[in-house]
């Protein structure tokens, strides 16, 4: 087994026994209450988008840094970007129920797709723009936490667009 797999095998092992054991979100709730806090939250539409975005960063953070920083730290060679994009991707859909995926990875780019996302849940073509702040700032979070850096997230597909999933870019600058 390689370094690598270990390390795979070691995240999604945990990720898992989080899931079952400890206290996760359930999907179901997630469903209810991110697209509720969109539509509710009194404040303008820059703000908003701003204030999720943020909300999500913070949480990315500290996901990593309670779950999964000690896996990383342990990992030689350093983690790369593009290491770090592929065990979000496992882990986060080990965690949340969601179908996401690695769509294009590089050393500085990515673009991950959630194809049921809990975020913009039954606002499917409701609005003309994405709407799904919150899991783009919890990427970008997540990503800076890990690696250090500065990680930019746009989510340029949307359920809630109309789309038929939702797509993020991820720009990475070490
Ligand atoms: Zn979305």
């Amino acid at each position: 087994m390689s370094r690598v797999d270990k390390l795979k095998a070691s995240l999604i092992t945990k990720a898992l026994r989080v899931a079952i054991t400890e206290d996760v979100v359930p999907a179901r709730v997630l469903r209810a209450l991110y697209p509720m806090l969109y539509e509710t939250l009194p404040l303008k539409e820059e703000e908003k988008e701003g204030y999720l975005y943020a909300l999500g960063y913070q949480m990315g953070r500290k996901m990593e840094e309670e779950f999964e920083h000690i896996v990383w730290k342990m990992s030689k060679p350093p983690l790369t970007f593009k290491d770090l994009m592929y065990f979000f991707v496992k882990g986060a859909t080990a965690v949340s129920a969601d179908k996401i995926e690695l769509e294009e990875v590089r050393e500085d780019a990515a673009v991950v797709v959630n194809r049921t996302c809990a975020y913009c849940w039954g606002l499917e073509g409701k609005y003309s723009k994405p709407v799904c702040f919150y899991y783009s700032g919890a990427i970008a979070g997540a990503t800076e936490a890990a690696l250090g850096g500065t990680a930019v997230v746009e989510e340029v597909d949307c359920k809630a667009k109309g789309n038929e999933v939702c797509r993020f870019k991820v720009r990475y600058k070490p």
